[in-house]
């Protein structure tokens, strides 16, 4: 069943996808040594844990950079002050795609006790009204936090209603972060609500466009990966249609035209091409994240042998591998042998890994945000290696991380941003592996990000520095403790 179609309300990840875990140490190569070695166990858990990551952290950064779009948060004020952070990105992004320099329109319907007792719904059609007086957009979207969720607010039937007063179409979405333990849950929220009410009926859409790929787009790239893929994708006679970020509401019947869509973090998409493929007719590939050498030529010779462009694929992912693979030799000396230990988003983590790898490194540790089936590939080449790669699944929980960098003392960490905090404090150089104002992706990106790091290893003065002067709050007799020990189930330990 087609649930995006005949559901209002999206399903979370742990009804999607059984397998998905948030907790698990282990080690990569035990996989190896008996096929799927050591199985991620979705039932495992922890017995302490330091916080979380909710599902509007990522929804919101998808919804704000929508044109003529006002996101309404509908919820406890606080609900959503990620927002304050993700305007950054919408600026930058609307200026480096040469749009004014405009901010996202962020409101609250800052609910209280009193609407706790007596509900929410009057004070979301009131927002609405207010919204569209105010901005005159083309798109509010209404979005439920937490609260409403408890309460029982009708949120779809507020939207209808106040549809019928303002000339902007309402979506409802639901963003509860309570309902669901995985942060990817967002991508399937913000999916649901603009798939059901912006996509045109097939009906409407008009004819197919033979050369165009809808390259999927939830956040995970800055300009510079898109322009990227988009030369690459030229280079065969394609053109890219990078979807959803900053794509105009009233464009979205575009994806429903193209040939083909293809994913750049097979962790977000799924739910939404399915549902492009089995309404539209758009088939799909959600196979390799296009970072590093290997990972970038199989995305492209994927795209051609799909688009019957094989040859051509190859031929340009053969050029550049070799133009890529001279440009790098001067910075083998810097690598070859050093230590590199990897945390951030699931499939980000594990392609970086393998760039890091074809750069020189040797892998100490992976630390991915959560697990699901998408990632058995990737982990699977990397088990192919001779390192004993330590594998851990976390919601960040910086603790374990502290305990393995102590143990491992990695020559250089690479971290999602912001994430970055607890190897500085350690003295261990940190890299920033998900920026959208750098290039990480495809083989301009491998380059980019090579240079990066080499500064990073010669410029050591300010993490030295600060090592020998911060202090993390964990005391001593944790990091002579199996790091894993607070995971209930675990497999294994490092
Ligand atoms: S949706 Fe729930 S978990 Fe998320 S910020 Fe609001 S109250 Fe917190």
């Amino acid at each position: 069943m087609n649930t995006l179609e005949n559901q209002k309300i999206p399903p979370i990840r742990e009804q999607r996808h059984p397998e998905t875990s948030l907790a698990h140490g282990s080690t990569l190569c035990r996989r190896k040594n008996g096929g799927r070695g050591c199985p991620v166990s979705s039932g495992a858990n922890r017995t302490f844990t330091q916080g979380s990551i909710c599902p509007l952290l990522p929804a919101l950064g998808i919804m704000m950079s929508l044109p003529e779009t006002v996101v309404l948060m509908h919820g406890a004020v606080g609900c959503g002050t990620c927002a304050m952070g993700n305007n950054v990105n919408v600026r930058a992004g609307n200026a480096s795609r040469g749009k004014p320099l405009e901010d996202a329109v962020w409101l609250s319907t800052s609910l209280n006790e009193i609407n706790v007792i007596h509900g929410g719904d009057g004070k979301l059609y009131e927002a609405i009204l207010e919204a569209y007086e105010n901005h005159k957009p083309k798109v509010i979207l209404a979005v439920s936090g937490c609260l409403p969720g408890v309460i029982g607010d009708d949120i779809d039937q507020v939207a209808a209603k106040a549809s019928e007063k303002v000339g902007a179409k309402v979506l409802p979405v639901h963003c509860e972060g309570f309902k669901s333990r995985f942060m990817a849950t967002a991508y399937d929220v913000v999916y649901h609500a603009l798939g059901r009410g912006l996509m045109p009926d097939p009906a409407e859409v008009g004819e197919k466009l033979p050369k165009t790929i809808n390259v999927m787009n939830v956040g995970s790239m800055g300009i510079a990966d898109e322009r990227e893929l988009a030369r690459l994708l030229a280079e065969i006679g394609l053109e890219a249609n990078f979807f959803p970020v900053f794509a105009h509401p009233e464009s979205f019947g575009l994806a429903a035209r193209a040939a083909l869509s293809v994913s750049v973090c097979p962790t977000h998409d799924d739910y939404f091409l399915t549902h492009l493929k089995e309404k539209h007719g758009v088939p799909f590939l959600i196979r390799h994240m296009p970072i590093g050498m290997a990972n970038t030529s199989a995305w492209l010779v994927g795209i051609g042998e799909a688009m019957g462009l094989e040859k051509e694929a190859r031929a340009v992912a053969e050029r550049e591998e070799r133009e890529l693979g001279e440009a790098l030799l001067e910075f083998a000396p810097s690598f070859r042998g050093k230590k590199a230990f990897l945390s951030a988003g699931e499939y980000r983590s594990l392609a970086t890994a393998s760039l890091m790898r074809e750069l020189g490194f040797r892998i100490s540790a992976i630390r991915s945000f959560h697990y699901d089936g998408f990632a058995e590939v990737e982990m699977e080449k990397l088990a192919k290696g001779e390192d004993e790669i330590v594998f851990n699944v976390a919601n960040v929980q910086p603790f374990e991380e502290a305990n393995l960098l102590k143990r491992l003392k990695p020559d250089i960490f690479l971290g999602h941003m912001h994430g970055n905090g607890t190897a500085a404090r350690l003295g261990i150089p940190a890299q920033v592996i998900y920026n959208n104002g750098y290039a990480y992706m495809g083989y301009k990106g491998a380059y980019d990000l090579a240079r990066r790091v080499r500064r990073r290893l010669k410029n050591r003065a300010f993490y030295e520095n600060l090592g020998k002067d911060a202090r993390l709050p964990y005391a001593s007799s944790w990091y002579g403790k199996d790091p894993f020990s607070m995971i209930n189930g675990k497999e294994g330990a490092a």
